[in-house]
């Protein structure tokens, strides 16, 4: 018989939050999880599949598309719009509501210049139709999906409950999103996000036990997140325009994420502005060799410069929104702001700290 194993991802729980989980069930294991570069969307490729974004292809969800070719009537009206919207938020706000009406695909604040150049590439990993093995797949979980059962943590818990005791499932695995969310909007010093923690405490003890008393002593359980996070204290202006023109196939792309900013060179000419401007910026620094490397980020597809934030800042406006969070996951990895939690009943992991593809490695090895 395959040994019964509850998995339960909790988006952004910080590592010490997990601490009342961890007492409540006397969970031999407690790790801090390290998350990869980059936002969720990364993390669990690495957590799920074990594939930092060199393998899985990606990095962050926008991402040049060097087979665009844009005709010149396009690019006009794009110009035209983003004048527009640069006299007025209202209309800018007004025409990118329409345009992802148009699209079908939400297209955030996207400057409409360096929005026919982009595209959304990958999926999250622990959706039903990722295109690579995850220990999901591999192990045949049954899912309850937060983006199939909506952003409510306490319905999602529920539904998770409901199936264990109705379907006896052997295999499950729920993901929760609800937190995240909380954390960017509300902050990490308000109620909002203590109920949030404390629902999220009695939800999944209550999930766990459940599904230790129905398989017994065999049963594995996993809880884990993909990231802490940090409170946001300052905001970054950075005009890449300002220095290199008008964006585009023939001179450079770029993409704002909240703390990373990414610029495709085509003109190389370019590079030494781009990374004097850079230096002079001071709130971040340009991914060398060695943490590109590291990170898994070695492919000039991610962006030929890479440069991240220091904790607590946060680019605005950029592509997702003109205005900053209260709080902002995103920034160097080893941060201790940044370090999720790993909660197991598997006695034999040691260590302070796992890896996001370690975390793969280790439940894959008890499927
Ligand atoms: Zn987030």
């Amino acid at each position: 018989m395959k040994t019964p194993i509850l998995v339960i991802f909790v988006d952004a729980l910080p590592y010490d939050r997990a601490v009342n989980i961890v007492e409540k069930l006397a969970a031999p294991t407690y790790l801090k999880s390290v998350p990869g570069a980059g936002y969720s969307i990364n993390v669990k490729a690495e957590m799920f599949a074990g594939l930092k974004p060199d393998d899985v292809g990606y990095f962050c969800e926008w991402n040049y598309d060097v087979e665009s070719s844009v005709a010149w009537p396009v690019k006009a009206l794009m110009s035209i719009l983003d004048w527009v919207g640069g006299i007025s938020f209202f209309l800018d706000r007004v025409f990118h509501k329409l345009t992802t009406k148009v699209l079908g695909e939400n297209v955030y604040a996207i400057p409409f210049r360096v929005m026919p150049f982009l595209k959304n590439s990958g999926l999250t990993a622990y959706e039903r139709d990722f295109q690579h093995p995850t220990f999901l797949s591999e192990g045949a979980f049954d899912r309850v999906l937060y983006s199939e059962e909506g952003v409510n943590d306490k319905k999602v818990f529920e539904k998770a409950l409901g199936k264990l005791q109705k379907e006896k499932c052997s295999r499950l695995f729920v993901s929760t999103a609800e937190l995240d969310g909380v954390m960017h909007n509300h902050g990490m010093f308000c109620e909002e996000y203590e109920n949030q923690i404390a629902l999220i405490e009695d939800h999944a003890v209550r999930l766990i036990n459940e599904f230790l008393d129905l398989h017994g002593p065999e049963a594995h359980y996993f809880l884990f997140s993909d990231h802490g996070m940090a409170p946001v204290l300052q905001s970054v202006d950075f005009d890449i325009r300002d220095i290199c023109g008008a964006p585009g196939n023939d001179s450079y792309l770029y993409c704002v994420d909240a703390t990373f900013y990414r610029v495709w060179l085509n003109d190389k000419t370019l590079e030494a502005k781009i990374n004097a401007a850079f230096s002079d910026l001071k709130d971040g620094h340009i991914l060398t060799v060695a943490e590109r490397k590291h990170f898994g980020l070695v492919d000039l597809k991610h962006g030929d410069v890479i440069f991240m934030l220091d904790e607590s800042k946060q680019f605005a406006p950029n592509f997702f929104g003109r205005g900053i969070c209260q709080a902002m996951h995103g920034y160097e990895p080893q941060l201790e702001s940044q370090l999720g939690s790993f909660v197991s009943n598997l006695g034999h992991l040691h260590g302070e700290k796992i890896e996001a593809v370690d975390i793969y490695k280790t439940i894959r090895a008890v499927l």
